[in-house]
């Protein structure tokens, strides 16, 4: 199927509205017969978590400043109770650190049957997060699962169950990977029709000139995403003017983790907003870059999912910080529950499911070229 084609597939799927069997007749009489009444823990049974490997194929080859792949490892996640299957997912990316193997071993000494329900979300994931540090896309499947089951149960969307309004969904970015000026030329055209806002790795040598490509033939906004690139601060000023004066209008992660006073230096004087991704990995690191970066990227697979990333953008906008959502390569399970939270963000970037070519489901989708959430309950995903 060629790109143009899939994307526009992706974007009827996410505007269809189907339900399960089994969910259609579970919501259908709780609506036709009474008004549903949640209670604090209507369902008491066993939940059993299962999981499953599985390889992502990326539709183009994924190159940024410090590495390429065609593929991204990724282990599926189902917990099932009283009938309902909740799906999470573990994308890992190799930058993050963790494989399969290793997501699988922690998986398999996550013990659920001490909890009676699904409802006890916050000890659930206290138990799984004191298990073992980091592992954080492995606890955040475990948290996707446990969110799309309380959806079901309860017949609420995800956004629902937070409180979102989903007419306040975002935009998403678009990633144009790094590559020749021809090919960036082709895939900028067969895009920019589809998106409000494209994303641009820099970063590297020849980064202006992929800039300058892309501004051949559109005028989309642009984000970009130096992925530590830069090591001179004074020469990534010069290089986020230059980046202003092309219609960029934020930078991500422009220098090395380890440069915190050069970035702070850097956000301090920089045109642009400054957000930081490899610097901030979960709640606990937010103070240790209070005031180096506008804002922060958070993505479900390094804040071990829903609850912790919640707990982030409370945090953040407390401290007056930005807020964009992120992801890895994905299916659209995982890309739909951070749409989900969109609502409550600056930017969002959240392609990953249009960047594989054998994503298991059917969830958010596209409305020129905003994202547009299922209707159905928890994560509303349909099987493929
Ligand atoms: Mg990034």
């Amino acid at each position: 199927m060629k790109r143009r084609e899939f994307l526009r597939k992706s974007v009827l799927y996410g505007s269809a509205v189907i339900f399960a069997p089994t969910l259609l007749a579970s919501c259908a009489e709780k609506q036709t017969k009474q008004p549903v009444t949640v209670h604090h823990n209507p369902h008491k049974g066993k939940m059993s978590l299962s999981y499953f490997s599985y390889e992502l194929q990326l539709r183009h080859t994924f190159t940024v400043a410090t590495y390429s792949r065609k593929t991204t490892p990724d282990v599926q996640v189902r917990i099932e109770y009283e009938g309902y299957t909740g799906h999470g997912e573990a994308s890992l990316p190799p930058y993050l650190g963790y494989t399969t193997e290793g997501t699988m071993n922690f998986l398999s000494k996550v013990d659920l049957s001490g909890f009676d329900s699904p409802f006890l979300l916050e000890d659930i994931l206290e138990y799984v997060d004191s298990i073992e540090s980091g592992q954080t896309p492995a606890k955040a499947a475990i948290d996707i699962a446990l969110h799309d089951l309380i959806g079901q149960l309860t017949c609420q969307p995800l956004y629902a169950l937070l409180g979102l309004n989903p007419d306040k969904v975002l935009d998403t970015s678009y990633t144009i990977g790094i590559d020749t000026p021809d090919v960036v030329r082709e895939k900028t055209l067969e895009c920019a029709d589809m998106f409000n806002i494209l994303k641009v790795k820099v970063g590297y040598d020849g980064d202006e000139e992929m800039v300058n490509t892309i501004r051949e033939v559109t005028n989309l906004p642009l984000v970009v995403d130096a992925n530590q690139g830069w090591t001179d601060r004074s020469k990534a000023l010069d290089k986020i003017c230059w980046l202003q004066s092309k219609g960029v209008r934020m930078i991500e992660q422009p220098m090395p983790t380890t440069m915190l006073d050069d970035i702070a230096w850097l956000t301090q004087n920089s045109p642009l907003p400054v957000y930081a991704d490899e610097s901030v990995q979960r709640l606990c690191d937010l103070p240790k870059i209070k005031g180096a970066f506008t804002g922060i990227n958070i993505k479900l697979m390094k804040s071990t999912g829903i609850r912790e990333a919640l707990k982030m953008i409370h945090y953040a906008r407390t401290e007056g910080m930005h807020v964009m959502l992120g992801c890895m390569t994905e299916t659209s399970c995982a890309v739909t529950a951070a749409a989900s939270l969109s609502p409550l963000a600056d930017f969002a970037d959240l392609d990953g499911n249009l960047l594989i070519s054998n994503d298991l489901y059917s969830g958010v989708g596209l409305c020129d070229g905003k994202l547009c959430l299922p209707q159905r309950a928890g994560l509303g995903l349909k099987e493929e």
